[in-house]
């Protein structure tokens, strides 16, 4: 294996977190492993991304789009921002057939999904990405801020990997909880799980969906 030529750009380039010649890893110079970990990570990345041009996401088309431009007025009347918000691209809005994500956030707050029908606002949190976000909205998963709204049914439907499902479902449920009760279970598919807080597993389950470690179902 050898150094690739997007690897040698990405650390050469004199970026605003790593100056050129640093790595991502915060090291000096071009290391194996890290181009490795990149490219899976970039393998991955577009998995996402491909999820959400499947449910019918693309970059909105402004040119003689009503739509675009009323929603975009109330949203930022709603917000109580204006065209001008810092880091605010038109070109950046998404759209699908029933919805715009407009991209301004702060922190704690990576942007937020528009329902064309009836105007209704969700906004996401800033833990992972728009785009997990908006596989997240799709799916059904609650994604109240506060939280203490947060609830789905989660149903387990088939484990390809005892070991990477069991670190998954800890990553949103007791760890001792997952040790006693649901690993046991994991030869009697399916396993229906109520009032669930998916939300700090969403990066997880779309790793697992990547990966195919376990089949679930959201509702
Ligand atoms: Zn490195």
């Amino acid at each position: 294996m050898s150094f690739e030529k997007w690897y040698i750009n990405e650390v050469d380039a004199d970026d605003e977190f790593f100056g050129a010649g640093v790595c991502s890893c915060g090291k000096k110079g071009y290391h194996l492993d890290c181009q490795n970990r990149i490219f899976q990570a970039k393998k991955e990345w577009d998995f996402i991304s491909s999820l959400v041009n499947e449910l019918g996401y693309s970059k909105v088309v402004i040119e003689n789009n009503s739509a675009f431009g009323s929603t975009e007025k109330i949203i930022f009347d709603k917000l109580d921002i204006n065209g001008d918000f810092e880091g605010y691209e038109r070109s950046d809005v998404l759209e699908s057939t029933s919805t715009f994500f407009f991209p301004v956030g702060w922190i704690g707050c990576c942007g937020h999904l528009v329902i064309k029908d009836s105007f209704e606002v969700v906004s996401f949190g800033s833990y992972i990405g728009e785009k997990e976000h908006i596989w997240a909205y799709h799916q059904s998963i609650s994604l109240e801020t506060l939280g203490k709204d947060r609830k789905n049914t989660f149903t387990i439907l088939k484990v390809q990997d005892v070991e990477n499902t069991t670190k998954v479902l800890k990553s949103f449920l007791d760890s001792r909880y997952v040790n006693n009760e649901i690993v046991p279970k994991f030869n009697r598919q399916p396993i229906t799980l109520e009032d669930v807080d998916l939300y700090f597993g969403i990066r997880n389950l779309l790793t697992s969906k990547y990966k195919g470690w376990f089949e679930f179902e959201i509702s």
